[in-house]
């Protein structure tokens, strides 16, 4: 039977899934750890943990600020020359649908390679793995790149349908206000 400690204990373990959008590498590991660890969550369908590695030319700051997840629980940080992404309850079929979501162009545009992880057992092993990144490997974000996740929307005036990017049109009237009152 649960006593009330285990119970703040189980809910502060979902605390992550408040998290959206970047995260320095530390927050982004503890919240990853969280998550795979938390016994309230179905086993192996946590979500989907994605390493990008943004094509030549594309350094991974530059990639990241086209990274812009809508859904809280979806964080994303930066290994040495990696974007790492995680995607909660997102299934593993479903993961080139949520990328779409996410960044505003084709990611075989901006990223050369990808490796996938989404069972618990996965997960945890490749953690152990990125909690040994120095801390000089871990790339910084651009400055612009907060501001950005802020104002994804408003920066990009298009949706995606699903399939591809499509712009919003703007209604413009060809005459001011002040044309229409002084004629
Ligand atoms: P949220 O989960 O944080 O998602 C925020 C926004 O990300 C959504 O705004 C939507 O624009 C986009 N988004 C997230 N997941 C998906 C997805 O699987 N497919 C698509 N096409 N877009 C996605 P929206 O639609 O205004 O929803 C606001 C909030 O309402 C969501 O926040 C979520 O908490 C809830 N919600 C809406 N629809 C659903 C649903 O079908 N299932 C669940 N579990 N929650 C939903
Ligand atoms: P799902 O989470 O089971 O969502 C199934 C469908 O419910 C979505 O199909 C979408 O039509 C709708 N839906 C779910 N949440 C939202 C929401 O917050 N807002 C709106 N407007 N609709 C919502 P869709 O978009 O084709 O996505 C299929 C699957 O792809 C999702 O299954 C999920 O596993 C994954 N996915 C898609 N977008 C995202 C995302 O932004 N983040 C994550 N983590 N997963 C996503």
């Amino acid at each position: 039977r649960l006593v009330p400690e285990d119970i703040t204990t189980l809910l502060s373990m979902t605390q992550p899934l408040k998290l959206r959008g970047y995260q320095p590498w530390e927050v982004f590991c503890d919240a990853v750890a969280n998550m795979v660890n938390n016994p309230l969550l179905p086993p192996d369908g946590k979500g989907v943990m994605v390493a990008l590695r943004p094509v030549p030319g594309i350094r991974v700051e530059q990639a990241l600020t086209l990274c812009r997840p809508n859904r809280v629980g979806d964080i994303v940080s930066m290994s040495d020359n990696r974007l790492m992404l995680f995607l909660s309850f997102c299934r593993v079929n479903d993961l080139d649908t949520a990328l779409n979501h996410i960044f505003p162009l084709p990611t075989g545009d901006i990223f050369s390679n990808r490796m996938v992880w989404f069972e618990d057992n996965q997960i945890a092993v490749e953690l152990v793995q990125m909690r040994t990144l120095s801390p000089e490997k871990v790339s910084k974000p651009l400055p612009a790149t907060a501001q950005n996740n802020a104002q994804a929307k408003k920066i990009i005036n298009a949706e995606h349908d699903g399939t591809s990017w499509r712009r919003i049109p703007e209604p413009y009237r060809l005459l001011s206000d002040a044309t229409e009152q002084s004629s």
